[in-house]
């Protein structure tokens, strides 16, 4: 069997959507991956476990050369962390990340969501001061500031710390790594998270006694260690000498389950690999099923991963990389094609099945595992769930939350065939319609807020 025809690939299509309503195995998946401790957080045994259990289910799939690789990172550990206030002590959480702070003292400043005008506004009275920044998206207007770039932004600004309050009220504190480079998640000043409670006590406490200095401690620790992507290739047919990626990072945050960010994208790409096994030797590019770790620690695998692709010349073999980062939507899914425009009519056949069901995004989204990638220009496409309340920001992602329950069950099975779809048409296209982007290409797809966004981070890639 070939796929000179169109008629074939729609056969193959099919079957494996019928699969997806007849046979998933989702809800399985994501119930074994909920379980893992410490959310599979980079570094620790439940991430190496959940490694081996991808690795085990890309095997049973009928995968081939299914391995783990290895590459080194410099991890975080966490220890406690609290805030002393003349009236007692609030608990906190180190955002991964921070180096550890030991009873220090500083001034609170308050800059509410912490967007570009409020650091303006405020520019002379950060120095010295903690910088309290909520989790509150800006939603009308001005850009979202990402919560690195504030917390970024507030070490420029000569910030004692970085105290980073939860905009939604239920005594959750909300996580998430600053202070990324290539290798690590480190932070040039403390940086914790608290609750919306606890962030309220603070701001009261600095509008009725602005001069009041308050004392942060965190225990905290930085480690040299070693992750690993679970690999699993299904080859093309003779002769195939390209490959398309498709992957999700299986590292989650130690304070929550990680149910949905990132179990759900994950488990979509062992079911991906359940449903296109069958279709070993027969499609025009091999599949490269994998799992990211360390994403959550600032993109830290995917970036090694990239490194190493272009250290072993192997960079120009990678057709495109698929990404699946909490791939279902409440109402709908986002695809994103990073620029790629010659990309959109592979995406649109899809979404014209059921346009209310796939927004396109073509703008470069840089806060996960298909970035990396997109920075060397190679076609980079993300599936993403859409049609929450954008007042909500990350809604239970990234706090204890983030448990199995919250997983959107009514949509889970359209999504994966959204992904599913679209990959068959990734590893279909003959020929490729994606190509690699040159440096001064894909500087235009990042051009203005993006641009401004990676400079602050210091990650423009350039
Ligand atoms: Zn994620």
């Amino acid at each position: 069997m070939d796929l000179e025809t169109r008629d074939k690939r729609d056969k193959i299509e099919i079957d494996i959507l019928g699969r997806i309503f007849a046979r998933s195995r989702l809800r399985e998946r994501l119930e074994t991956l909920s379980a893992f401790p410490q959310g599979r957080f980079a570094g620790t045994a439940a991430n190496r476990a959940a490694r081996a259990y991808i690795q085990e289910e890309f095997k049973k799939a009928g995968l081939v050369n299914v391995r783990s690789e290895p590459f080194a990172y410099t991890g975080w550990e966490r220890g406690p962390a609290w805030v002393e206030l003349p009236s007692g002590r609030v608990n906190a959480i180190g955002l991964p990340g921070t180096p550890p702070a030991a009873n220090i003292s500083a001034e609170l400043v308050d800059l509410g969501p912490a967007g570009l005008a409020e650091f303006e506004t405020n520019a002379s009275r950060i120095k010295g001061r903690f910088v309290l920044a909520s989790s509150a998206p800006i939603t009308e207007g001005k850009r979202d500031l990402h919560r690195n770039e504030k917390f970024c932004r507030a070490a420029a600004a000569g910030a004692a710390g970085f105290l980073y309050t939860r905009h939604l009220p239920g005594l959750l504190e909300e996580t998430g790594s600053i202070g990324w480079d290539r290798r690590s998640a480190r932070g040039a000043i403390p940086a914790a998270g608290l609750t919306f409670e606890a962030g309220e006590r603070l701001r009261k406490t600095a509008r009725d006694t602005p001069a009041l200095a308050v004392r942060l401690s965190i225990e905290s620790r930085f480690v040299d260690t070693q992750g690993g992507f679970p690999i699993g290739e299904l080859p093309g047919k003779p002769g195939a000498s390209r490959v398309v990626i498709v992957g999700g990072h299986f590292d989650g945050h130690d304070i929550s389950p990680a149910a949905v960010d990132n179990g759900t994208g994950i488990a979509f790409v062992m079911e991906l690999a359940d449903l296109f096994a069958p279709y070993q030797g027969i499609f025009p590019v091999a599949l490269r099923f994998m799992g990211f770790d360390a994403e959550e620690m600032g993109l830290l695998g995917s970036k090694a991963y990239v490194d190493r692709l272009a250290r072993d010349g192997q960079i120009d073999s990678v057709a495109a990389v698929f990404n699946i980062d909490c791939p279902i939507g409440q109402k709908h899914e986002r695809i994103g094609l990073s620029g790629h425009a010659e990309l959109a009519p592979l995406v649109s056949e899809v979404a014209a099945r059921d346009p209310e069901s796939i927004q396109i995004e073509m703008k470069v989204s840089p806060a996960s595992d298909h970035f990396p990638f997109a920075a060397a220009g190679i076609p980079a496409l993300y599936q993403c769930g859409g049609g929450g309340d954008p007042k909500r920001g990350r809604g239970v992602a990234h706090t204890a939350a983030d448990t199995f329950d919250k997983i959107n069950f009514s949509r889970a099975k359209p999504a994966l065939a959204t992904a599913a779809s679209i990959l068959l048409r990734l590893a279909a296209a003959d020929p490729f319609p994606g190509r690699r982007y040159t440096p001064a290409e894909v500087q235009k797809t990042l051009a203005g807020d993006t641009e401004e966004a990676l400079k602050a981070q210091k990650e423009w890639p350039f």
